[in-house]
């Protein structure tokens, strides 16, 4: 059995840098880059990957020397293929003269081949159109798999066996769900390291290609006023909020085999949560920086029912504004248990964050649409302003917003006097909105992290490791609501999701808003 899963044997089997290859290197007449596309007529491929595509062509991000394969068992021709995806490109960036003419450009390096995901022969077929393209010269190959889960494995021993790259690299990224529980996750890791190596796979958690989730490093290690600040000596909670105005619409079936814990906490919110916790890495290399992450995973115990609330929407209102509830999709049992919004708070047990509650909630169908990190500090000990009027003047704690989105921003809520005579306090904020300052707008994250793929930077993408600590924290949870059969509590399409959730943030004194 050549797997290992112990997160020590995995870093002495794979050298930090293996198989990067930076873009310059790779941009040369001799080479080429193919992108594949596994699951080309689905959803994510259309609305994202194709798109993410083309803006990174469109900004001359793409070698000279590149073909893109769209494959999936529709049967269709190249020219329908670029017929569908033309519908959702863009140029996002700047409204340029020449964006049909890059358009044309694009599409034209786009290819569709039609073909099983568990045939080696068709695969076979995949690779000699590629080589046609390729035309003799060095290839890299970047697989892209955007098909449901139980394809990943046929996929990667047939790409593996019959199409990967015989003289460059080979990159598979893999779209989550990374599993179902600790288990299941592990079995995907052990069988996916059949066909690839540890450095071939890219974890792919769109949310980790954010502007402000990149940013935050920037903030926290190149700003000197967060460090000294940054532990539990000055911040009393944090809260990593990811609240939706939808409900699941349209992907009721997919949702209720995974609910919101699996969705966007287990992945999303505990990357964050990582990625805000950690202590400062060696460099920036993505090995130093994905060993600073796992070891806040591996300080946190896992998450306890008594520190969870979970709830479920339900329909509300009459007439033209009438909102489904989760039951009425009719792909969900009437009986379903499943979570649409979950808040649960999680320790990280080390000397940095000792009793520092944080409060990770996400929801579907609330009221607002908003995915933000926010960090409360302590109390001002013998504050000055509150001696001295006998108020709550000045009793306002600090505050710092990290919004990305809508509108990211980053803000610090302060105690400011009110100018005037007379000494009033008020609460307000130094406010970085980011298009106001940056106008142009920010990539998308797809753009950013397929980039980096084809660069071989592995900051954004998830390693082994990190995944199976990330299940450790949820695992025991999940088991345990499964075995008891939890009931969520119910809460109203639109509204700001079950009352059960002021409970838990008092409970940890957060003030929760
Ligand atoms: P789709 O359901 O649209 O599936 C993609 C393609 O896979 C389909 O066009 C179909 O192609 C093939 N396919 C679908 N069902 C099956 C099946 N049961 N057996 C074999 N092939 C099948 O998925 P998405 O495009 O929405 O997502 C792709 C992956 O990305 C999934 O793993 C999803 O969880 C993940 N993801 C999606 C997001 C999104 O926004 N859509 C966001 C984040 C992750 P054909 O029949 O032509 O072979």
């Amino acid at each position: 059995d050549t797997v290992v899963h112990t997160p020590a044997a995995e870093h002495v089997e794979i050298p930090a840098k293996e198989g990067y290859i930076p873009f310059f290197d790779s941009d040369t007449e001799e080479s080429t880059l193919s992108i594949i596309v596994i699951g080309a007529s689905g959803d994510l491929a259309r609305k994202k990957i194709f798109p993410a595509l083309f803006a990174l062509f469109y900004e001359d991000r793409l070698p000279e020397n590149f073909t893109i394969i769209g494959y999936a068992r529709t049967i269709m021709t190249s020219e329908e293929l670029r017929n569908i995806i033309s519908t959702t490109l863009t140029c996002r960036i700047d409204k340029r003269e020449n964006c049909d003419e890059k358009m044309d450009q694009f599409l034209k390096r786009c290819f569709y081949h039609s073909g099983q995901y568990s045939s080696e022969e068709h695969f076979f077929e995949l690779d000699r159109k590629l080589k046609e393209k390729e035309a003799g010269r060095q290839s890299n190959r970047l697989f892209y798999l955007a098909i449901p889960p139980n394809m990943f494995v046929d996929v990667v021993r047939c790409a593996r066996r019959r199409a990967s790259s015989e003289d460059g690299w080979t990159r598979v990224i893999v779209e989550k769900p990374f599993g179902r529980d600790l288990e299941s996750s592990r079995e995907l890791t052990r069988e996916l390291r059949q066909y690839l190596s540890e450095d071939q796979i890219f974890r792919i958690d769109h949310h980790l290609g954010e502007e402000l989730v990149e940013n935050l490093l920037v903030l926290r290690f190149s700003n000197l006023v967060f460090g000294p600040l940054w532990s539990r000596n000055y911040i009393r909670n944090v809260q990593f909020i990811f609240s939706e105005d939808s409900g699941t619409e349209g992907r009721g079936r997919y949702f209720d085999n995974y609910g919101i814990i699996r969705d966007i906490m287990q992945n999303h919110l505990l990357q964050i949560l990582a990625l805000f916790a950690m202590e400062t890495p060696v460099s920036l290399d993505a090995e130093d920086i994905r060993n600073e992450k796992v070891k806040v995973l591996r300080s946190m115990k896992p998450v306890k029912l008594e520190d969870v609330v979970v709830g479920q929407y339900k329909g509300c209102c009459e007439g033209d504004t009438s909102y489904p509830g989760y039951t009425d999709d009719p792909s969900v049992s009437d009986d379903s248990l499943t979570p649409t919004f979950t808040a649960a708070t999680l320790f990280v047990n080390n000397a940095r964050w000792d009793g520092v509650p944080f409060l990770m909630i996400a929801g579907k169908a609330l009221q607002s649409k908003r995915a933000e990190i926010r960090v409360q500090f302590k109390h001002v000990p013998g504050n000055l302003y509150n001696k001295k009027f006998g108020t709550d003047l000045g009793q306002a704690t600090n505050e710092l917003v990290i919004r990305v989105q809508p509108d990211e921003a980053i803000y610090l809520k302060i105690n400011n006097k009110v100018p005037g005579l007379g000494m009033r306090l008020d609460r307000s904020d130094l406010n970085l909105l980011f298009k106001a300052r940056y106008p142009r707008e920010s990539p998308d994250a797809y753009e950013r992290l397929v980039l980096d793929a084809i660069e071989g930077e592995r900051r954004s993408f998830i390693r082994s490791d990190e995944l199976d600590a990330a299940w450790e924290i949820f695992t025991p949870l999940l088991k345990e609501m499964e075995k008891k059969k939890i009931a969520p509590e119910l809460y109203t399409y639109g509204s700001s999701g079950p009352v059960g959730v002021h409970y838990l943030a008092a409970k940890h004194n957060v003030r929760y808003e």
